[in-house]
C-alpha cells in the first residue's frame, strides 16, 4: 500500500469559487487563471471545475497546450506574453491570445509570418514595476502595434499590486484611465483581490486567481468563507504511529518540543517532502478526524507530529487534515497553514509535492 496520504481536488468547490467571482463582477468576463498548473491543482484535475469560465489564463506555451488537449475551443491568454519568436507560430496553431509588454516582443510580432492577425492585451505598467509599458509609453506602443498586419484587436491590460491591501488600487486605476481614456478595445485589471474588494474597477475581462482556488487574496482581513469561498484543494494523511508522553519527554528533531503533562501524540504520513512547510511551529493548526487540534515539534521530511489531547478517540489510521475539508465537513483554511508558515495560500498550494497521490472529488 502507498503512503497513506493524499490530495483531493475539489471539482465543485472551482466551480463555486468561480461563480462568486462571477457574481462579483457580473457584468465582466471572467478568465480562470491556470498559470503554475492551476495553482498546484493541476490543469487536467481543475479543467472540469473550471470550465464554466470564459477563458483560461497562463503563462507557459506547455500548459497552453494541454488546455486545448482538453478539447477548450474558447480564449487563451499567455499572461506574460511570448519569450521568443518561435513561440509565436505556436500562438498562431493554438489560437492563442497573448500580453505583449515590451518592445522585443512587438519586433517579434512584426517579424512573424501569419495568414491569421493575433489578438493581443496591450499591458501597462501602471505602478507596480514589473511587466509592461509605462504610461508615457504606452500609446506610442499600441499606435505600432496597431500599424502590424499580424495584430488583430488589441485589448488593455494593467496588473495590480495592491488590491488586496490599504494603498488599494486608486492610483493606478487613475494612471490607466488617464492614458486609455480615448482608447478603443477591451479592459481588463482585476486580480482576486480587486474582483473581490473593488468591484467598481471597471474590467470587461476580470483576472481571478487564487479565490477560485479557494483562498482570500486579502486574508486575515478576510477569511475564504468571509468571501463565500470554499477550499478547492485537501491535503490529508493518516496516523501511522502514536507515542504516550510523559511530562519531560520531548518530540522529534532538535527536542523543541516538550511535553508539560503526560499526553498523547499521533504520527502523521506527511512531512515537507509532501509539501508541508518545514517552518510550521507548534501549534499550527490541523483537522484530527476532524477534530481541531494542533501540530507539535518540528515537521520532519515525512512526518509531523499532532496533539491527540483533544481526540481520545483518534488511534492508528485516524485521517489527520492538514488543511481543507475533513470527512465530517470540517474545514481548515489552508490561508491559516500559510499564516503559521509566514506565507500565504498560493504558495502552499503550488508546493504540493510531485509524490502526493491527487484525487479528484466532488
Ligand atoms: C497571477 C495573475 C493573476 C491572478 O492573481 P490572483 O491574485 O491569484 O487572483 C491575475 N493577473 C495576472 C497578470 C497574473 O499574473
Amino acid at each position: 500500500m502507498p503512503r497513506p496520504i493524499q490530495a483531493s481536488i475539489h471539482t465543485e468547490a472551482l466551480a463555486h469559487n468561480l461563480a462568486r467571482a462571477r457574481a462579483a463582477a457580473p457584468e465582466a468576463r471572467v478568465w480562470a487563471i491556470v498559470k503554475a498548473n492551476a495553482y498546484g491543482h493541476g490543469i487536467e484535475r481543475a479543467y472540469e471545475g473550471l470550465r464554466g469560465a470564459d477563458g483560461f489564463a497562463l503563462l507557459d506555451l506547455n500548459e497552453a497546450q494541454r488546455v486545448r488537449d482538453l478539447g477548450w475551443r474558447g480564449p487563451i491568454l499567455l499572461l506574460e506574453g511570448v519569450f521568443e519568436l518561435r513561440d509565436l507560430e505556436l500562438c498562431s496553431r493554438l489560437d492563442l491570445w497573448h500580453a505583449v509588454h515590451c518592445d522585443e516582443q512587438i519586433d517579434m510580432l512584426a517579424s512573424h509570418k501569419t495568414n491569421v492577425p493575433h489578438r493581443v492585451f496591450l499591458k501597462m505598467n501602471s505602478g507596480m514595476n514589473r511587466l509592461g509599458f509605462t504610461p508615457e509609453r504606452y500609446r506610442s506602443a499600441w499606435t505600432r502595434l496597431n500599424a502590424l498586419p499580424q495584430v488583430d484587436e488589441i485589448s488593455l491590460m494593467t496588473h495590480f499590486s495592491d488590491a488586496d491591501g490599504a494603498r488599494g488600487v486608486t492610483e493606478q486605476v487613475a494612471v490607466f484611465t488617464a492614458v486609455t481614456q480615448d482608447l478603443p478595445g477591451e479592459r481588463s485589471l482585476s486580480n482576486s483581490a480587486a474582483t473581490l474588494r473593488q468591484s467598481e474597477t471597471l474590467s470587461d475581462w476580470v483576472r481571478p486567481g487564487i479565490a477560485i482556488y479557494g483562498s482570500a487574496p486579502d486574508y486575515p482581513e478576510h477569511s475564504a468563507a468571509d468571501w463565500g469561498l470554499q477550499p478547492t484543494m485537501t491535503l490529508s494523511a493518516k496516523i501511522i504511529g502514536i507515542q504516550q508522553l510523559a511530562p519531560g519527554d520531548s518530540v522529534g528533531y532538535g527536542s523543541s518540543f516538550v511535553a508539560k503533562q503526560p499526553m498523547r501524540i499521533g504520527v502523521v504520513a506527511c512531512g515537507y517532502a509532501d509539501g508541508y512547510p518545514r517552518i510550521c511551529p507548534t501549534d499550527t493548526p490541523v483537522l484530527v478526524g476532524g477534530v481541531r487540534s494542533r501540530t507539535v515539534g518540528r515537521v520532519s521530511m515525512d512526518m509531523i507530529t499532532v496533539d491527540l489531547s483533544a481526540v481520545p478517540e483518534a488511534s492508528f489510521g485516524t485521517e489527520v487534515t492538514l488543511w481543507g475539508r475533513a470527512a465530517n465537513g470540517a474545514v481548515l483554511g489552508i490561508d491559516e497553514v500559510a499564516r503559521c508558515a509566514g506565507t500565504v495560500g498560493y504558495e502552499l498550494m503550488c508546493a504540493l509535492a510531485q509524490r502526493v497521490p491527487v484525487v479528484v472529488s466532488a
